[in-house]
């Protein structure tokens, strides 16, 4: 059985009592885990100078904190020392001392800890092969989160390169923090601190049991936005506007004012593979840009998130009643610092239960990493992780049972009731407003006569597809549709009839496109035009005479046209294999009317067209 201590340390003599009760324990079977509020470095190289000397050859993974957690309880500017002494668990450490190139180290990562693992014989994933070496059961990792220039660290990279190689295995920790400065963050073991690099320790061993939970709390609230602009981990623009534009509009002054403190209260949600992550601004830049700790891309789809003591509460219980079932005997809880910043006191609604479980230390970090049953090591923001160990050498684990005063008192109840209430009512309202909004922009783009695209919606499209085929040097053709003597057969049949004969035509015309990337719209009176996107000349005439033939097929009555009995249209094509810089769309759609021009000038009801190579 694992037995796991935390010390508040500030001198040496607070790790005597400790180490007489375990005066020989084999150092390869102990584990050190420091979180420092104190950030300076030379206060680092006491704390490990002290612990080296009293805990000698024991390995040590540290790091700097936004907080820290000793025996269930929030501190702050301590440092906190757990260590835990297994009976059948392997300890090995790694520091690896650059944050560049995040994929690698986290390859270098799972190099350094399986290295004693394989066998000699056994080729590594650096010869190409990769092998299944003994999996650790666990790896916690603790990395550097600021750059020289002041940006946070997307470890996301870091977390699928290890996770990889160890898709059994749960890897927890975080990112260390400087108490909210953002200026620099270390991590260490026994010999090395540096700012700039990830420390990690796995524990292997086949009695070792493992287990992780997480709780967000914050659901997301009101309009769905779309990210419009973004590079990285900046915004530039959400639903066109800046960051600070947006805050400003749906959140307020006061909100705008505290940034980026306050943005943490409103992150923004986002789904990502069925899990909502939440993503609180960073760092608000002159043009109103935001940096994230995560990367965005365009069109992706955000809302704003928010939390209240009762959600938390729902969810600490939750988190709770996951870890109660399995055993354990140590419990490390890695914290987002934004949390201890928005909920205040509250954060103890849901440390404080993890410790009846075990004792209990972690700290507040810049970024979560935690081991989802999808089957990812994902960096979360915003959460509370908590991973529990046991050594269970018995069959049977023993299922703990704690008495916990209730979560919630009546009166809490009562308000989180009125929080759920009106949270419902704003969410029914943001998607009453969504599909309304979605119907406007289809009517909108959508000719009311024939319900074919309207002109305004092919003008948008056509641009667009003149541009995409511009960039990818693929052929592009189009072709424009008049029907034959129409005015003749307005004054034949009537208004109604003429409007009945425009509506069968767009649905033939319709029918005949072929594939889903083909666009056919109402021009304007009786003409129409398609847009055939990586079609060349052959593609565009054989489409525009199956069109004409579709239309003879229909065989609507036509007494007064001389060109036939029934109703013709005519149609001209332009097939351009590559556009050149000097083409424009404008040009493009002219050149097609002259070939629906000389379809009428060789006496209609047939299809002209030209190629421009
Ligand atoms: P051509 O063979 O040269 O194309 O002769 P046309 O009569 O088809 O051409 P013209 O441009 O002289 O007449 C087009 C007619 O289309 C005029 C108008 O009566 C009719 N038209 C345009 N829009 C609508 C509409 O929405 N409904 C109906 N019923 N008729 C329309
Ligand atoms: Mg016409
Ligand atoms: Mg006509």
């Amino acid at each position: 059985m694992i037995k796991s201590f935390n010390i508040l340390y500030s001198q040496k003599s607070d790790l005597f009592d400790v180490k007489r009760r375990f005066p020989n324990y084999p150092s390869e079977k102990t584990l050190i885990q420091v979180f420092s509020g104190q950030i300076k470095k030379r206060q680092i190289e006491r704390l490990l100078h002290d612990l080296k000397d009293v805990f000698q050859g024991v390995p040590i993974i540290g790091t700097t904190t936004a907080g820290e957690i000793f025996d269930g309880k929030v501190v702050e500017k301590t440092i906190v020392v757990n260590i835990s002494f297994f009976e059948f668990t392997t300890i090995q450490t790694t520091l690896v001392a650059q944050y560049d190139d995040l994929w690698s180290v986290g390859k270098t990562l799972a190099h350094d800890l399986t290295g004693e693992h394989r066998s000699p014989q056994a080729p590594s994933f650096y010869g190409g092969v990769t092998v299944t070496p003994t999996n650790p059961q666990a790896i916690i990792v603790f990395g550097c989160s600021i750059k020289k220039d002041g940006l946070k660290i997307d470890a996301s990279p870091m977390l699928t390169a290890l996770y990889e190689e160890f898709p059994q295995t749960i890897i927890a920790g975080g990112q260390a923090g400087d108490n909210g400065n953002g200026i620099i963050s270390y991590v260490f073991n026994a010999d090395k601190i540096v700012d700039h690099g990830v420390v990690a320790a796995s524990l292997s061993g086949k009695y070792l049991s493992v287990h992780n939970s997480y709780n967000l709390s914050w659901v997301p609230i009101g309009k769905k936005l779309t990210i419009t602009k973004a590079a990285g981990p900046r915004v530039y623009s959400i639903d066109d506007r800046a960051p600070r534009e947006l805050y400003q509009y749906y959140l307020g002054q006061e909100v705008v004012d505290g940034l980026p403190l306050t943005a943490a209260d409103f992150p923004l949600v986002i789904e990502r593979e069925g899990i909502p992550l939440a993503i609180h601004a960073l760092g608000v830049n002159e043009d109103g840009s935001f940096d994230y700790i995560h990367s965005f891309h365009s069109g992706e789809q955000v809302q704003f998130g928010f939390c209240h003591s009762g959600l938390l509460t729902l969810g600490a219980k939750k988190t709770f009643n996951e870890l109660r079932v399995h055993p354990a005997q140590a419990a490390f809880v890695y914290s987002c610092v934004s949390r201890k910043w928005i909920l205040g006191q509250d954060i103890n609604i849901e440390i404080a239960p993890i410790s009846h479980l075990a004792p209990t230390a972690g700290f507040f970090a810049y970024g979560e990493y935690f081991t989802h049953p999808i089957g990812k090591c994902l960096l979360f923001s915003q959460t509370m992780t908590v991973l529990t160990l046991a050594e269970l050498n018995y069959t049977k684990a023993p299922i703990i049972t704690t008495d916990l005063k209730p979560f919630l008192s009546e009166e809490e109840s009562k308000q989180l009731k009125t929080l759920r209430v009106l949270h419902r009512l704003v969410e029914t309202s943001a998607k009453e407003i969504e599909s309304m909004n979605n119907k406007l922009a289809e009517m909108a783009h959508q000719d009311c006569l024939t319900r074919l695209s309207n002109r305004r919606y092919f003008d948008q499209k056509f641009a667009e597809e003149f541009n995409r085929a511009q960039r990818s040097q693929e052929p592009l053709s189009v072709v424009m549709i008049d029907i034959d003597k129409f005015k003749l057969y307005n004054d034949t049949y009537g208004h109604v009839k003429g409007d009945s004969c425009l509506r069968g035509v767009a649905s033939a015309l319709k029918k005949s496109l072929q594939r889903p990337g083909d666009f056919v719209a109402r021009y304007g009176g009786e003409e129409f035009i398609c847009i055939l996107p990586n079609t060349d000349f052959e593609g565009g005439m054989f489409l525009a005479e199956k069109m004409r033939q579709n239309i003879s097929k229909l065989s609507i009555p036509h007494g007064t046209s001389t060109v036939s009995h029934h109703v013709t249209i005519s149609l001209g094509v332009l097939s351009l294999d590559k556009i050149t810089e000097h083409m424009t769309p404008t040009e493009m759609i002219v050149m097609c009317d002259q070939q629906l021009y000389s379809a009428k000038d060789q006496g209609r009801n047939r299809v002209c067209g030209h190629r421009i190579s």
